[in-house]
């Protein structure tokens, strides 16, 4: 990398770090962790790093104020990135749209906790049960939801990606923090992820 161009990377990395602290305070935790993971990315300062890791939970998004909470919105993360993924236009239409999907996972959420199962868990198992969870959401093709899944595999070394394993791209952040990070609601609704 020429010296120029390193020194544009650094100012990119130091605008998206502004950028971080501007949509936390604005309240988009989620957006703020995509833009502190770009700045990482694009320089490997130690503070944004550290400043990183803090403001995130095993889930790779912004942490709530407990682990519930943590759960909840990687389970609302996981179900409504998948609902508009399985949507032609890849958007939320109406705010009754928004409303009933809402209302089911709320449902759904409130089932899964209730239920204790969570707890003798990993993060991993828990996302991975949050995954297999498919709620059937009205009008809506469901087999073709159905199929969708993410496995990250390491093609240099032909193995699978742990989520605390380096992320490949070479972010020096674990995957997990990283491209496997679990969308936030702030970020899927504002079409961020
Ligand atoms: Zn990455």
């Amino acid at each position: 990398m020429s010296e120029r161009e390193g020194s544009h990377r650094e100012l990119l990395a130091t605008l998206h770090n502004y950028i971080a602290v501007s949509l936390r305070k604005a309240g988009m935790r989620n957006r703020a962790v995509g833009s502190w993971v770009e700045s990482v990315r694009l320089s490997k300062r130690g503070n944004v790093r550290r400043k990183l890791l803090r403001v995130t939970n095993e889930y790779g998004m912004a942490r709530q104020v407990n682990e519930e909470r943590d759960n909840q919105q990687a389970f609302y993360g996981v179900q409504l990135s998948r609902y508009i993924r399985s949507k032609r236009s890849h958007k939320l239409g109406t705010r009754a749209e928004i409303d009933m999907i809402i209302e089911l996972m709320d449902q759904y959420w409130n089932q899964i906790s209730s239920s204790g199962i969570l707890s003798d868990m990993s993060h991993a198992q828990r996302l991975a049960h949050f995954r297999d969870t498919v709620i059937v959401f009205p009008f809506l093709s469901v087999p073709e939801v159905l199929k969708i899944e993410d496995v990250a595999i390491d093609f240099c070394h032909g193995t699978r990606i742990g989520p605390n394993d380096r992320c490949v791209c070479g972010s020096g952040l674990p995957y997990r923090t990283c491209h496997g990070r679990t969308p936030g609601i702030d970020e899927i609704l504002s079409g961020k992820f």
